[in-house]
């Protein structure tokens, strides 16, 4: 991590393992697909379990057409029961061969280009409120005005963050305070019911992403706050998206790639939320340039009134595995407009190969 750790909750890291697919076809295209879980303990996906799970789908995928993507999911889903992170990978390496064999971008195969960039979110990892205040302003002078400050530790410091941000806000700023799931029920409710009242005097507005673990828990937070309502973790397909959107138990969704299992499944999700007028954050779990290329082709073939924001993750890294990533600008980027997802595997820094398979 180019600040030297990111932390969330009550987790912190210093880096994270990613895996890079390249899969070949007989046609001398090469597709490429990434999978970052945040660590091993952030959802039910380990970096590990990515590479051992494209060694056992791998096998039965080959011979098969990559360009038939609904196809290679089924059968991905007949070789492997969930573990949508390593499905991720090969979907989006597939989605980078149709681009490649068609000659199209994969904004344009996936609806079209209804945005001409894509907002960016930066996210204010949990850390002493005053350095977290401090870094906020930092990252305004840099463009942003989408900032996701991570909260989700103990509830009193956490006021206190928000109080600190609180104090440094400006009108239009867009605040999101992502707990990440760390609040039990009784302490979401009472930050949440501090933070209300605090930024309702200011005349400024916050929205509170994933307070709790389960969905039943943030519904009852949601039930008992006017703040603006996003669910993340517990969002994990569409049979819960619907429930949700039946309970009106959320006002946006953080759609994540890799917890979808990639760019197919994700496009479903997203289209859905769109017929059903839910908002959407568009991202994926982590990654560098592959997997930030993949999210801004997703955003911006998304209604603009439909995306909230999305990340551009390889900026928080301190080392680019791959060439063509997203083009960037003041809290903004734009997904190339080469075939596919439009980035080149920089082979020489990823090293030799895990496992091939042929
Ligand atoms: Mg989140």
């Amino acid at each position: 991590m180019k600040e030297g750790s990111y932390s969330w909750s009550t987790q912190s890291f210093s880096s994270f393992d990613s895996t890079v697919v390249l899969v070949d076809t007989d046609e001398g295209i090469t597709g490429v697909g990434e999978s970052c879980p945040l660590g091993p303990s952030y959802l039910a996906a380990y970096a590990e379990g990515v590479r051992t799970g494209v060694s056992i789908l791998a096998p039965g995928l080959i011979g098969e057409d990559p360009t038939h993507l609904d196809s290679i999911n089924l059968k991905m889903d007949e070789l492997l029961k969930g573990h949508p992170y390593v499905k991720s990978a090969i979907d989006m390496a597939c989605w980078d061969i149709l681009g490649k064999a068609t000659g199209l971008p994969a904004y344009q195969l996936l609806g079209g280009k209804l945005q001409e960039q894509v907002t960016l979110f930066k996210v204010v990892p949990r850390a002493d409120p005053k350095l977290m205040a401090d870094r906020f302003v930092e990252y305004r002078e840099q463009g942003f005005d989408h900032f996701q400050i991570k909260v989700g530790e103990n509830p009193d410091t956490d006021i206190e963050r928000f109080r600190q941000i609180l104090d440094v806000m400006q009108p239009g700023d867009v605040v999101d305070a992502d707990a990440n799931t760390g609040w039990k029920q009784h302490e979401a409710l009472r930050v949440v019911g501090a933070v209300q009242q605090m930024f309702q005097e200011q005349q400024l507005s916050c929205f509170i992403e994933q307070p709790c673990l389960s969905y039943e828990e943030c519904f009852a937070v949601r039930q008992h706050t006017d703040l603006p309502f996003i669910l993340d973790e517990c969002m994990d397909g569409l049979a819960v998206l619907l429930r949700g959107f039946q309970d009106n138990a959320m006002d946006l969704i953080n759609l994540k790639i890799n917890r979808m299992g990639g760019l197919t499944r994700a496009r479903q999700v997203r289209d859905l939320c769109v017929h059903l007028g839910i908002v959407m954050t568009i991202e994926d779990s982590w990654g560098g340039e592959i997997a930030t290329s993949a999210i801004a082709h997703l955003a911006q073939s998304t209604p603009p009134a439909f995306h909230f924001q999305s990340s551009a993750f390889h900026e928080y890294a301190s080392r680019a595995i791959a060439e063509g990533g997203p083009e960037m600008g003041r809290g903004y980027m734009a997904a190339p407009s080469a075939p596919g997802l439009g980035v080149e595997p920089l082979m020489d820094v990823l090293g030799p190969l895990v496992c091939e398979i042929r």
